[in-house]
């Protein structure tokens, strides 16, 4: 079973863990949780292979969960440029479909007037919309004019930093 995100209630605090077995554990890649460590997540002492404690464990998920929770505020996208969440120029965005379920909001940033991109997925859009006018692509009704089944939420392109 594949997670979306990894769920530090998964992990059992009294008991420690290699890369390996938390890779098996969220069903992602040894190198997710290589980069994990980079980022903070302690190990338990030097020696390999290198052991995570579980309460380490559930501590670094819970608080990465908190840090990437909405960076942006409804209506908003991140410019990269500007490193800022922006309000799109004329508060207007557009609406482009990746699969029946998910897609990228696009709008050009009223500072640099680079595009900016905000991953949405069709059924959150609604919350993240604010008081943006978000026009629809093409693609987005074709996709809807076909009868597909419905993409399951465990779509992901895995972990980006
Ligand atoms: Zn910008």
């Amino acid at each position: 079973m594949r997670k979306r995100r990894p769920n530090y209630k998964h992990v059992k605090i009294h008991r420690s863990y290699t890369v390996v077995e938390i890779a098996r554990l969220f069903g992602t890649h040894k190198n997710t949780v290589r980069a994990w460590v980079k980022d903070g997540l302690p190990p338990c002492d030097s020696k390999r292979p290198t052991l995570i404690l579980g309460r380490d464990l559930a501590a670094y998920l819970q608080a990465r969960r908190t840090k990437n929770k909405r960076p942006c505020q409804p209506g908003e996208i991140y410019c990269v440029k500007c490193r800022a969440p922006k309000r799109p120029a004329g508060n207007m965005a557009e609406y482009q479909p990746i699969t029946v379920s998910l897609g990228n909001l696009i709008g050009i940033c009223p500072d640099c007037e680079k595009m900016i991109y905000r991953r949405a997925s069709r059924e959150k859009l609604p919350q993240i919309q604010g008081n943006l006018d978000i026009t629809f692509s093409e693609t987005e009704q074709r996709l809807t004019e076909i009868d597909l089944p419905t993409v399951n939420s465990d779509f992901s392109h895995g972990e980006k930093p």
